[in-house]
């Protein structure tokens, strides 16, 4: 028998189906918590393989609906997510289950192992992080504090919306769009009483367009101006969003917003990480110092801050730049992904043998993957677009390994799915090398997922991984693919046979880290105002001075007064990013070291490669990723290594 679900998703019957199966839970569940000797054994691990099977029935579906979507697979996702919702809300604020959890790790924390513990840890966090053990008045506090803010936040979105859509600059002298893309002309033109105009919105192409190859600055500096003058009454609105999120905090026992948002993080303080970004910040100054001069002298007059997109261009252009098309005929698909194998079967000795078996769609494919000769995983490729995928790059996990409750070993699989040009019989899908690097990255996802040996799946494979340390396996191996060593396995060109050449390869680099250091401080800017910002209430001129003093450090541009930046910032006070923004740099980081500790041993006979597949990989979410890394490395992470990655000395 295969050690692989089939592939399946019967939409006709899906919701009756997924009805019965959760009715089926509940039922299950009440009973697990009527037994009169509640374990590990007897009510955690049937838990935990109730989740497990509802994802193996649910993951088709949503799969479905992103790689193959019509209208019956909306139709059906659409009607499923409430139920699963309402499923999963009910579990998550059920209290009985909670403290059961906590009794059994009263009871058993002598004899359960460390995965068991970090499932029960995780679970009970969880239920406090959402205050479901509280009383009920600080419980319903809590309730008015969220509505309120998913208020907020969408009231923040819509005038940020409103104000990028209620401007437009008409441009009707030709002159003024001279140096544009073609393509960027073609979507600004509309025509007015026989006239020809051209349009430019704050609608990021648009916006971005006119920045970068707008050789009008008077046009440049009035698109700037309306762009980061949007929303002026979002300043209100994060006044008030910063003392909720500080309430709410408090209320669940934190200092501070920054503390509960660390809590499930793997950074340990706001300090920490405070002094991890200035680290980055100091290291990097004297080197943006340089690109900015680099960059002042081949612009006219003294820099502006809607200067610098421009000049950029040119600059990139005249000195870094590559030519696409030139590299594309080095990267067609097929031998790309077999030199990715090959690579990961030389730095792991982990080997793909390709299966026959009938998929969603005749271009995707499936492979097991066999690691020390041991079949251990299962992956599913469906690399190219076509009309029914969503736009974009990702990896999806499917099955999770395992030991289940009748001990046999569940093994993992995931699907890597990419949106490259697509292949027919006469042409072959030929890719940038961007495409690459998105392709290692995705695949660095899969490989952390698959190859997990953890016996608990809610902390195997990414399931249980820290939010800030998700991306170091996928950044670390999407760092190989500027490698010459790695390159040269499977850059050929797709007639020829010629290999890549190291000055080429030497071009890749040095187009990547293009004023690498300037782009660090800006990200570095981002993130610190994050942190302090997120420390305390503040008012809205208080959160403007948090900003200017950070800019001292950071802008090597004097931001005009009209700059409010802060009021745009949809990322920290309307998305996921609250006190977390940091969470990009801390992950380049963890990679660029593992990274260079493999490339500093000669990358193919590196012991740290081996070490990074039986701790990183094996373990997933079973120990913090902090604890696994000092086990990679005997050491805490050095930023040094990110700035050696950009280029930055
Ligand atoms: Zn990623």
């Amino acid at each position: 028998m295969s050690k692989f679900l089939e592939f399946r998703c019967d939409l006709e019957n899906f919701i009756e189906e997924l009805e019965a199966l959760l009715a089926n839970n509940t039922k299950a569940v009440a009973l697990l918590l009527k037994q009169e000797q509640k374990t590990y054994a007897s009510f955690v691990k049937p838990m935990q393989m109730m989740e497990e099977k509802l994802e193996h029935f649910f993951t088709p579906l949503s799969h479905l609906n992103a790689v193959n979507n019509s209208p019956k697979t909306q139709e059906i996702y659409t009607l499923s997510l409430p139920i699963i919702t309402e499923y999963s809300t009910k579990l998550s604020q059920n209290i009985a289950i909670y403290t059961v959890y906590k009794d059994i790790f009263a009871q058993e924390k002598e004899t359960l192992n460390y995965e068991q513990l970090r499932v029960l840890k995780l679970n009970i966090e969880h239920f406090e992080l959402s205050g479901a053990h509280l009383d009920t008045e600080t419980k319903k506090r809590l309730e008015e504090i969220n509505v309120r803010k998913s208020t907020l936040t969408n009231n923040f979105s819509q005038n940020l919306l409103d104000a990028t859509n209620a401007y437009e600059y008409i441009i009707e002298d030709e002159a003024d769009i001279e140096g544009l893309p073609s393509s960027e002309i073609e979507s600004a033109k509309f025509e007015i009483d026989g006239v020809t105009k051209y349009k430019f919105t704050l609608q990021m192409p648009s916006y971005i367009a006119y920045m970068t190859y707008g050789k009008n600055a008077k046009i440049r500096e009035a698109l700037y101006t309306a762009y980061v003058s949007r929303a002026p009454q979002n300043a209100k609105i994060i006044e008030e969003l910063l003392s909720l999120k500080d309430e709410m905090s408090k209320l669940l026992g934190f200092t501070n917003y920054v503390a509960y948002s660390l809590a499930s993080k793997m950074a340990q303080s706001q300090e920490d990480v405070l002094s991890f970004l200035d680290t980055l910040l100091q290291k990097s100054k004297k080197q943006a110092k340089k690109e900015l001069i680099e960059l002042q002298n081949i612009a006219p007059h003294k820099l502006k801050s809607f200067d610098t997109a421009f000049y950029s261009e040119i600059l990139k252009k005249e000195q870094y730049d590559i030519d696409e098309e030139e590299y594309r005929v080095y990267f067609e698909q097929k031998s790309v992904v077999r030199g990715m194998f090959a690579f990961l079967e030389k730095l792991f000795g982990i080997t793909f043998q390709s299966i026959e078996e009938d998929l969603w769609d005749e271009k995707a494919s499936s492979y097991d993957v066999y690691v020390a000769g041991k079949l251990s995983a299962r992956l599913y490729l469906d690399l190219e677009a076509r009309e029914s995928k969503r736009g974009g790059a990702w990896m999806h996990n499917y099955q999770t390994h395992c030991i289940n409750e009748e001990g046999e070993e569940q093994l993992a699989s995931a699907f890597v799915v990419c949106n490259f040009p697509s292949s027919s019989q006469t042409n072959p899908s030929l890719l940038r090398h961007d495409d690459v690097v998105t392709l290692f990255h995705e695949m660095g996802h899969a490989i952390h997922h698959m190859l997990s040996k953890v016996n608990e799946n809610e902390v195997s494979g990414v399931n249980g991984v820290e939010w800030d340390a998700v991306e170091f396996p996928s950044q670390f191996l999407e760092n190989f693919a500027y490698e010459p060593q790695v390159l040269r396995l499977f850059a050929k060109h797709h007639e020829t046979g010629e290999i890549i050449s190291d000055t080429m390869i030497d071009k890749l680099v040095r187009s990547k880290n293009f004023l690498s250091a300037m782009g660090m401080l800006r990200q570095l800017e981002f993130s610190i105002f994050d942190l302090q910002v997120h420390s305390g209430v503040f008012s809205e001129n208080e959160v403007q001075d948090i900003l200017n003093k950070i800019r001292e450090e950071t802008a090597l541009i004097k931001t005009p007064d009209y700059n409010k930046f802060q009021n745009g910032f949809a990322h920290i006070f309307a998305g996921g990013y609250g006190a977390g923004y940091y969470s990009y740099k801390w992950a380049e980081v963890l990679s660029a070291d593992a990274f260079y500790a493999v490339v500093d041993e000669g990358i193919f006979d590196s012991k740290t490669a081996q070490k990074y597949l039986k701790i990183i990989l094996s373990c997933g979410g079973a120990k913090s990723m902090k604890e696994l890394f000092k086990e990679l490395m005997g050491r805490d992470a050095h930023a040094d290594t990110l700035l050696r990655l950009n280029g930055i000395n």
